[in-house]
């Protein structure tokens, strides 16, 4: 454990960086968040988590030494490297090291060169979409269409037929102007899970395997969001599962990282489909997942801020990361409306202070007006609730969930129900 009182400044403001700055604080840390947003306690709204020159100054003012990084933005932008060199540590990956995330098309070779297990695919430039198109029909319009940058989620389309992959080309040529590059993948299937660990570039501690529900819609149906839910841990990631995981894309990520030389310190995020011929990697996130973070953090029952401080000291091998026992479900109580723009907000909620004590509400999208809670985006709250089974974890979460109330307030009614293909491509190994 930490002994010394330690102030730290945690970037982001969504229910990712609420849970976050939850276990700091739970660690012994004063957590500053900037911006943070109305419900997260210490919120800083005039501070943009990308005005670096802005939070140099706030960790002059408040002693502050660390900087905790929630979202992908800041580390695109260069937070780590802008601080290198002076005595303020940013816990995640510099630039170089964002581009896993930032760059598919980088990622995607960096994953070819190391031989991590990944579906094939094909590289092509804004110049070259009738090749694009040939080579989408060519494999039926069973793809993956994906812009090479950073979108919020939206620059993917999974295509089931010619038709669909020719009008996602429309699309992305519609969305972008100017050059840009993308990938066309073969279309995987099967589960997806998020396994996340900590990382000093040559060792990993891994967090619990969990999953998101990214659609809107129950029964994975309608457009994709940031995510409306997720649990952990997942039942059918068994030990022959993470084995696979280990070997055909922890491994060889790490020694990647070694071999180029990354100075990567931060969570390393593998998003990985669980399919027939076995584990294969879709993307590397940089961060925390958001809503994973929420229920991973709960369920994680070393210190945080020891791992992190562990991992900026270089004694990550001295580390384990212990976890609580039992399941943790986190619930999104979104916006109607959202994902598409448009929708309104402002309206008052009311409620948390009914739930049970033993449920987490963390705010992602609130603030305050006139002295009342008010919804100020389109994830506006994540309840999370733990069992020792993951039936009864359910159970619970949506039974509080129905005492916060918020004009036209939604949810995802089967987050931590999907069928568990257990034994999982058992028979390929
Ligand atoms: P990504 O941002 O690359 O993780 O893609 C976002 C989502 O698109 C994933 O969570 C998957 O649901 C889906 N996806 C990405 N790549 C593939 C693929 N090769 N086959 C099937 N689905 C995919």
């Amino acid at each position: 454990m930490s002994t010394s009182p330690k102030s730290i400044v945690l970037l982001g403001g969504g229910a990712r960086e609420h849970a976050m700055a939850w276990k700091l604080t739970r660690d012994g840390a004063t957590v500053h968040v900037l911006p943070g947003n109305g419900g997260i306690p210490n919120s800083h709204p005039d501070i943009s988590a990308t005005d670096f020159p802005a939070i140099q100054s706030f960790c002059r003012q408040h002693g502050v030494q660390l900087i905790v990084v929630g979202p992908e933005a800041p580390l695109a932008a260069g937070v780590v490297d802008y601080f290198a060199g002076s005595d303020i540590r940013v816990f995640g990956p510099g630039r170089a090291g964002a581009i896993l995330e930032s760059s598919k098309v980088w990622s995607k070779d960096f994953m070819r060169r190391h031989g991590v297990a990944t579906a094939l695919s094909w590289q092509y430039r804004s110049d070259k979409l009738a090749d694009a198109r040939a080579k989408a029909t060519e494999l039926n319009g069973q793809v993956v269409v994906k812009y090479d940058g950073l979108a919020a989620g939206k620059g993917v389309y999974v295509c089931s037929s010619v038709a669909e992959a020719q009008a996602a080309l429309d699309d992305l040529q519609a969305e972008h102007t100017g050059w840009f590059s993308f990938l066309l993948e073969e279309k995987l299937t099967g589960p997806e899970i998020s396994i996340i660990g900590v990382t000093d570039g040559n060792r990993i501690r891994l967090l619990a395997p969990s999953q998101d529900h990214k659609q809107l819609l129950a029964g994975d149906q309608g457009p994709n969001t940031g995510g409306m839910g997720a649990y952990c841990p997942v039942p059918f990631a068994d030990d022959n599962v993470l084995a696979a995981i280990r070997t055909d894309i922890i491994d060889p990520t790490l020694r990647g990282l070694q071999n180029e030389q990354f100075d990567f310190r931060g969570f390393l995020y593998f998003g990985i489909m669980l399919t027939p011929q076995g584990p294969k990697l879709l993307e590397y996130n940089v961060r925390l997942g958001d809503p994973e973070a929420e229920v991973l953090l709960p369920a994680m029952e070393s210190s945080l801020l020891e791992l992190i401080e562990a991992t900026l000291d270089g004694r990550l091998s001295q580390t384990v990361v212990r976890q609580r026992p039992g399941q943790y479900v986190g619930v999104v109580l979104a916006s109607g409306g959202y994902p598409a723009a448009g929708f309104p907000t402002g309206f008052p909620i009311t409620g948390l202070d009914q739930l049970h004590p033993s449920i987490l509400a963390f705010h992602g999208a609130t603030r305050e007006q006139n002295g009342q809670l008010v919804t100020s985006g389109g994830r506006v709250l994540v309840l999370v609730g733990h069992a020792p089974e993951l039936e009864d974890a359910v159970a619970h979460v949506y039974r509080e969930a129905e005492k916060v109330t918020f004009q036209d307030a939604y949810l995802r009614t089967d987050i931590g129900q999907r069928p568990e293909p257990m034994g999982i491509f058992s028979e390929v190994r």
